[in-house]
């Protein structure tokens, strides 16, 4: 069943800009008495709208939304999730390839589907290993690239 959210008090809204960095998404969600979804959309909809929302985590295992991607993550590698840690060093290898005159048109590999009814977990997985393939890959032409020179 699907509880209609109530709407965000101000109050509400402030302290979840003031606090969603050095809490987890479970307290945040026990304090205000609201869903995960409900503290995620909103976490999102302030970013969008240019407000400083820290990252929701406390450790590896409690899920945490990625504040670059608005994702409910378990892993990170920084301050962003894996993926767009990968995502993001495949962007600065692409980057550097074309610094050298390199081709970046190339062949991008198919991104998997997601499969019907995935968890979240499953999501992860998944948008991990594709953007630690294309890094992978973008950093095997790079070498490539370097050893023509
Ligand atoms: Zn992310």
């Amino acid at each position: 069943m699907r509880r209609i959210e109530r709407n965000w008090d101000p109050w509400e809204t402030a302290w979840l800009v003031q606090n969603a960095h050095r809490t987890s998404l479970e307290d945040v969600c026990t304090y205000l008495g609201r869903s995960e979804a409900s503290v995620k959309s909103k976490a999102k909809r302030l970013r969008a709208a240019g407000k400083d929302v820290g990252p929701l985590r406390k450790c590896g295992t409690t899920p945490a939304l990625c504040p670059e991607c608005g994702e409910l993550r378990r892993r990170f590698a920084g301050d962003t999730c894996r993926a767009c840690a990968e995502r993001e060093k495949a962007r600065r290898t692409m980057a550097e390839i074309a610094r050298l005159g390199g081709d970046v048109a190339g062949r991008g590999s198919a991104r998997p589907p997601a499969k019907p009814g995935e968890s979240d977990a499953e999501a992860e997985d998944r948008e991990e290993v594709y953007w630690r393939r294309v890094a992978d890959a973008a950093r095997q032409r790079l070498r490539t690239l370097r050893k023509k020179m």
